[in-house]
């Protein structure tokens, strides 16, 4: 047989299997297909028979190791990394929803995650129920045999509102429904979502997962808690698959299906940021109740919302559920819509800024910008207030935030 030309041989060089280098971390593999000896194994691998990759829409060996890595964190029984805190919410309700179907939360959420219940999965005949999850007989009646899930904030943004999860759990484990959590706002390191009877944490990783704000990412945790066998949800798979069920529907229908998994760059970062979570979650967290308390005694603010605050009504739950630290996120508010304004105008060390947990600190006025769009009626449902400045705390020191908030509060 003739040789290949030089420019067929350039292209179809190999590469040493594993890395050639003994690389300490994790290499990033950008490519989109896997190549197979065989055809035989090709249709092992796309059959599910072998573990082995076959195309990056669907698994990639960067993106498996960072998810290895929150599994070996969090004791889950899997985990998926998508490429937002969206799509892993996305994922999560396509999942376990239905037409016909409810799904049972408060309308304290997220500003994106409240637009996507009410206006993209209701067009696909979901009916959504808001009611006031602090209130556990209000949470009962609002439970239904076509109840999907119960799904919550822990600490809800902005209002700052924390239900007993000890409680909810019981009442979605007597339900047969699944409690869903989006966790972002305390991260797996101190919340261990399990031991409070969440069966499916989501996680916003762009924000304390990545460290430094590098990009975007979600993640989908399956704790494999939740019985489907015994429930009506998901009946294609509750029986093949008993408590895989939520997870093998997800990673083999509608996370492929939707293709929103994480890239390989991102995953790489998020994986460096794993590694630095707990020190900057302790510094920020802690500087973010040394800073309340210091702005409880500053006259122009009219009150200071953090739940580590003994005058939070939601401390001693708090306390309970997160430790000492809720979080690096408070708010407060000011006299007026227009005071706010000023005030943002006037910082020179905090960024005017949405996002979270950078290691930058971060203001913004959730009112006139992620709650922007919706109708003053909406965002009084949902207790977001023109007076409400929010702040996310980085890593620089409660002194130096505290000066530049004050010099901006100035007339
Ligand atoms: C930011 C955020 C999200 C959305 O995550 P993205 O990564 O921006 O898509 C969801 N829930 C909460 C509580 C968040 O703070």
């Amino acid at each position: 047989m003739k040789e290949f030309s030089a420019e067929a041989q350039v292209l179809h060089t190999p590469y040493n299997r594993p890395d050639a280098y003994h690389a300490l971390s994790m290499p990033v593999y950008h490519s989109a297909a896997y190549e197979f000896e065989t055809a035989e194994q090709m249709e092992d691998a796309f059959c599910g028979r072998t573990p082995d990759h076959v195309y990056s829409r669907i698994t990639n060996p960067t993106v498996q190791y960072f998810e290895d890595r929150v599994r070996t964190m969090t004791g889950a029984f899997s985990v998926t990394a998508l490429n937002s805190g969206m799509a892993a919410i996305t994922n999560a309700f396509m999942t376990i929803a239905r037409a016909g179907g409810n799904i049972v939360t408060s309308s304290h959420l997220f500003g994106n995650t409240y637009s996507f219940l009410l206006f993209t999965l209701a067009d696909f005949g979901v009916e959504i129920r808001f009611c006031d999850l602090t209130n556990p007989e209000e949470v009962r009646a609002h439970i239904d045999e076509n109840t999907c899930a119960l799904f919550l904030e822990v600490i809800t943004n902005p209002q700052l509102e924390v239900a007993d999860l000890t409680l909810l759990s019981e009442l979605t484990k007597a339900a047969r429904i699944p409690l869903i959590a989006d966790t972002t706002i305390v991260p797996f390191n101190v919340f261990k979502a399990k031991d409070f009877g969440v069966d499916i944490e989501i996680v916003s990783s762009t924000k304390y997962i990545s460290g430094g704000a590098t990009g975007v990412g979600g993640l989908l945790i399956d704790y494999g808690t939740f019985d489907w066998a015994a429930s009506k949800l998901l009946p294609r798979f509750s029986g093949p698959f008993g408590k895989a069920a939520f997870t093998t529907r997800l990673r083999k229908e509608i996370h492929r299906n939707m293709g929103a998994y994480m890239t390989p760059q991102a995953a790489y970062m998020q994986t460096l940021g794993l590694e630095t979570l707990t020190l900057r979650f302790e510094k920020q967290a802690s500087t973010c109740l040394q800073l309340a308390g210091m702005l409880q005694q500053v006259s122009a603010i009219r009150c200071v919302n953090y739940t580590g605050l003994p005058t939070s009504p939601f401390y001693e739950i708090s306390l309970k559920q997160f430790g000492p630290y809720p979080g690096a996120m408070l708010t407060f508010d000011l006299e007026s819509r227009e005071a706010c304004f000023a005030f943002l105008n006037k910082l020179k060390l905090i960024h005017r800024a949405t996002n979270l947990f950078d290691n930058k600190s971060l203001a913004i006025h959730p009112a006139s910008t992620i709650y922007g769009t919706f109708t003053e009626e909406q965002r009084k449902e949902m207790d977001v207030y023109p007076t409400t400045i929010r702040l996310s705390v980085g890593l620089e020191s409660a002194d130096d935030l505290y000066t530049d908030i004050i010099q901006a509060l100035e007339k």
